[in-house]
């Protein structure tokens, strides 16, 4: 049902999740807001829903996706998470941290979700909405961004139909995303944890619980296809010229703390403040208006972020988008 011409879009009302919940009952695909992002969720027990997924975003079969579950004792009943994975659900569930854990026996989890791996990722959201949701379908959803596979990620309603419509059965309308960045993913070797991707829960706030945190280059889509260069992911149209002290002639800026006119036309600043909170929720949002300005050609100078807290996973964001392609 998910290749259909009509995608409906809910509010984000009682009558809206149950709504949803039909459409999930179905089979169908379904992208709900997040703290993070918008996901695009399906009935992970059900390998034809979760291969709508695949086939809504264009996404390849080889990246796995991220199951969503209502609660950590849901999570436990699907991954055989190592001491320190249990510490970190109980420190930030319900929240932005995704854990990677080998899948149990009997999970019941669709294989298609791992894309042939023996652990499975699963994160218990935030976001009341998407808890909500969770608690009416009464089972885990696959849920990766709401977007065309290596595109910007999604966070309101809108940037979700600008690029699914026709392509899904329906979006819960719940507003922008009060994080802006996907999860932080967290592995482990030996029982220690591993960092697989930068997000929103910060590698300070983890090393804090946790203690050490060591550091992974795997992550997003695919092995890099030569030494030294990263997979494009997250990726507006124009090209993006990073660390910036100002914009050339014709290029589009993206400004990031006190900014004086930069002498572009096109032109929007993160967080004027300074603040890598509002730089997060504003990231994607900016990036695509810039894009949609210059007609998803051109070049967005961007300019330099702190490597702290979030300005980490920002980074990471902004470095996949610079990505050769
Ligand atoms: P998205 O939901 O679009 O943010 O993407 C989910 C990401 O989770 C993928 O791109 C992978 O990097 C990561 N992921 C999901 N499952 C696994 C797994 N079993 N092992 C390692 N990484 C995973
Ligand atoms: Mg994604």
């Amino acid at each position: 049902m998910s290749d259909g011409p009509n995608t409906i879009r809910m509010g984000a009302t009682d009558r809206g999740i149950r709504a949803a919940v039909a459409l999930l009952r179905r089979g169908g695909t379904v992208a709900f807001p997040t703290e993070t992002v918008y996901g695009l969720g399906a009935d992970a027990r059900v390998e034809r829903a979760v291969a709508g997924i695949y086939r809504a975003k264009g996404r390849p079969a080889r990246n796995p996706l991220i199951v969503h579950v209502a609660d950590a004792a849901a999570a436990d009943a699907l991954i055989d998470l190592p001491e320190a994975g249990r510490a970190a659900g109980a420190a930030f569930w319900p929240g932005p941290l995704t854990l990677v854990a080998p899948v149990r026996d009997g999970a019941g989890i669709a294989p298609i979700c791992r894309a042939g791996a023996p652990t499975l990722a699963v994160r218990v959201p935030a976001a009341p909405l998407a808890l909500d949701l969770l608690r009416a379908f009464g089972g885990p959803l696959a849920a990766p961004s709401a977007n065309v596979s290596g595109k910007v990620s999604p966070t309101s309603a809108d940037h979700v139909m600008e690029e699914l419509t026709g392509r899904i059965d329906g979006v819960i309308d719940g507003g922008d995303c009060a994080v802006g960045l996907e999860s932080t993913i967290l592995g482990f070797e030996d029982g220690r944890p591993v960092l697989l991707r930068p997000g929103g829960v910060t590698v300070e706030a983890l090393e804090a619980a946790l203690g050490p945190v060591a550091a992974a280059g795997i992550v997003e889509d695919a092995a890099p296809s030569a030494p030294g260069q990263m997979t494009s992911h997250y990726a507006p149209g124009a090209a993006l010229r990073l660390g910036a002290e100002a914009p050339r002639l014709g290029e589009a800026w993206l400004g990031f703390g006190p900014d004086p006119a930069r002498g572009s036309a096109i032109a929007r600043n993160l967080s004027p403040d300074g603040s890598l909170e509002e730089a997060a929720f504003n990231l994607f949002a900016h990036l695509r208006l810039l894009d949609d300005l210059l007609g998803g050609r051109g070049t967005i100078a961007v300019a330099a972020i702190p490597a702290r807290g979030l300005g980490r996973a920002i980074n990471d964001r902004l470095a996949r988008a610079a990505a050769p392609r």
